[in-house]
């Protein structure tokens, strides 16, 4: 881990985020927090649901096969345990702080299905884009346990990369041209975490626990996305926990500021791709 160095002008809040109730899947509930209308804003981030239930009721249904094209799947699961199976004959069991990086490329069929039929399971999906150049490359995927992402401790935070870099730390996952980085951060109460950003990649913050107060007098409670502006010249993020433990994913991307056009499961650049990926799919040329 190298040595901070201070960021000097941190990102203000640009504005919070409630997510939205909603289900997916077979009948699984989630929160959809980054939402279709905001893909623009956040570009290269797609889509972000918050999972987390001990009601078996609320997930054991799960995500029976389906397909997607053109962008890549992270799903990061705080607590449970989850199956995968796709159609390029992958299987993994995603569990307790483990990460699962699947990128649907050309075209993958797959499920994902709860291995617990009671207790609490708890994670996100996060949605990346892919660059209209690899958006039909073949799909690919990894499985990368708890113990397998890096970690450090700095000034009372526990800091996982689980994509990109932060002080020093690479990641479990690096990705070229949209420059991921995707942290998660266990913050004692009132500790700081200082992040460097070029002022051009989008940014949010999502608290799952606990809450985060920023300098401007902002305070970000639990369950609230808080995007963070592209103010120019503002070199990074320093975030502050509350009276209480808290914990937060930290997502920032580069943008990729190519077209975006999505229907359902598939993400292209036009329309006349997306008529291609359902028709594909139709045809079984998915799996
Ligand atoms: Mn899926």
């Amino acid at each position: 881990m190298s040595s901070p160095t201070p960021v000097r002008q941190p990102r203000a809040v640009e504005r919070l985020v409630v997510g939205q109730p909603t289900s997916d899947g077979a009948g699984v509930k989630l929160t959809r927090v980054l939402t279709q209308p905001l893909q623009r804003r956040l570009d290269p981030f797609l889509m972000l649901d918050a999972f987390g239930s001990d009601q078996a009721d609320d997930y054991i249904a799960g995500f029976p096969d389906h397909p997607h094209r053109g962008f890549e799947t992270v799903t990061y699961m705080l607590e449970g345990r989850m199956r995968h199976r796709d159609s390029a004959g992958n299987e993994g069991l995603l569990d307790n702080g483990g990460v699962q990086w699947m990128t649907a490329g050309r075209g993958v069929i797959h499920s994902e299905l709860p291995e617990q039929e009671q207790g609490r399971m708890e994670g996100f999906q996060l949605w990346l884009n892919l660059p209209a150049r690899d958006k039909m490359r073949p799909a690919w995927y990894r499985d990368i346990p708890s113990a397998e992402i890096p970690e450090f401790e700095l000034d009372g935070v526990t800091v996982r990369v689980i994509a990109g870099e932060s002080h020093g730390v690479k990641g479990a996952m690096q990705r070229e041209l949209t420059e991921p980085v995707y942290l998660d951060l266990h913050m004692a109460p009132g500790a700081r975490f200082e992040q460097h950003l070029p002022a051009t990649h989008n940014a949010f913050v999502y608290v799952y626990r606990g809450a985060l107060k920023f300098d401007t007098g902002c305070r970000v409670p639990r369950e609230r996305m808080a995007i963070l502006a592209n103010t120019p010249g503002s070199d990074g993020v320093a975030l502050q926990a509350g009276d209480e433990p808290t914990r937060v994913i930290l997502v920032a991307g580069k943008p990729l500021n190519e077209p975006i056009a999505q229907y359902g499961p598939f993400v292209m650049n036009t329309q006349a791709e997306l008529i291609q990926a359902v028709r594909d799919f139709q045809e079984g040329k998915l799996a």
